[in-house]
């Protein structure tokens, strides 16, 4: 159902360096089934949201000194980042990272690494996916290294697809593409979500894009959410079409 919560992040702050205040008390719910989006311009605290939730500021020098992330009602914010994965949280980091030497197949079974499945359920899972991205299917046998940036955020997301989880951060699907490439990485994400159940809470300072494919939306500034709704409240809001539409 669309209320269940899954996340929470309950007003949390996030200091880099020891000194570095970049998140100033950010809350929000993600509901199971939903798209949930996190908006804003350059530098307002987007990816360091997500790292947040899962766990990957440490190897940044970041920390969470203030607040609770609780996954479905529990405190998640000692475990590691694989620790998440077994839970069925994972973070699709911003700019794809790929390993360039392997397949794109080779890739994509990577994405299976912790679970203790077997050769028959990760095939399954690779057809699942390549089901969803027909162009990978293609592009099975290539170096990842070579394929454009679609195929790799394609490659990215197939990945993490291949943990199985309940819930993917994604981190600016639609950096670096070109708008019908990004177009079509939305439908998919909306298909997955629609048809497998996937939650899913993705950063884009695409807005325009997000508030299309998204239920719900955040906005953030300087480290602080200044208004959340559901997409469609946001996209006739006056404030959000002159500051956030307009540029995208
Ligand atoms: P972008 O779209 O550019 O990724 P964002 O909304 O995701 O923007 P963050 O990457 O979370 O923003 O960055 C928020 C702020 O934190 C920025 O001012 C950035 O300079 C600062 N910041 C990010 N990472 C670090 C770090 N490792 N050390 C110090 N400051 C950092």
């Amino acid at each position: 159902t669309q209320t269940e919560t899954v996340l929470e992040v309950n007003n949390i702050e996030v200091i880099y360096n020891h000194v570095i205040l970049v998140l100033k008390g950010v809350s929000l719910t993600v509901p199971k089934g939903g798209i949930t989006a996190l908006l804003g311009g350059n530098g307002a605290g987007k990816t360091t949201t997500l790292k947040a939730i899962s766990n990957l500021l440490r190897s940044e020098r970041g920390e969470v000194t203030k607040g609770s992330i609780q996954y479905r009602g529990e405190k998640v914010q000692d475990l590691s980042p694989a620790d998440l994965v077994t839970k069925g949280v994972i973070q699709v980091m911003e700019g794809r990272h790929c390993f360039e030497h392997l397949t794109v197949e080779e890739n994509l079974l990577t994405g299976a690494y912790t679970r203790k499945a077997g050769r028959g359920d990760i095939d399954a899972d690779l057809n699942m996916v390549y089901d969803y991205f027909p162009r990978l299917k293609e592009r099975r046998k290539s170096q990842a290294g070579y394929t454009s940036g679609g195929e790799q955020q394609m490659v990215a997301i197939g990945r993490a697809l291949m943990s199985r989880p309940e819930t993917i951060l994604l981190d600016e699907p639609s950096m670096g593409l070109a708008p019908q490439l990004v177009e079509q990485i939305f439908e998919i994400v909306k298909n997955l979500n629609e048809n497998e159940g996937y939650t899913f809470l993705l950063a884009e300072q695409n807005t325009n894009v997000a508030l299309r494919y998204a239920h719900y939306g955040y906005i953030l500034e300087s480290g602080r959410i200044v208004m959340d709704g559901p997409a469609a409240a946001l996209r006739e809001n006056p404030d959000v079409k002159e500051f956030y539409l307009g540029m995208s």
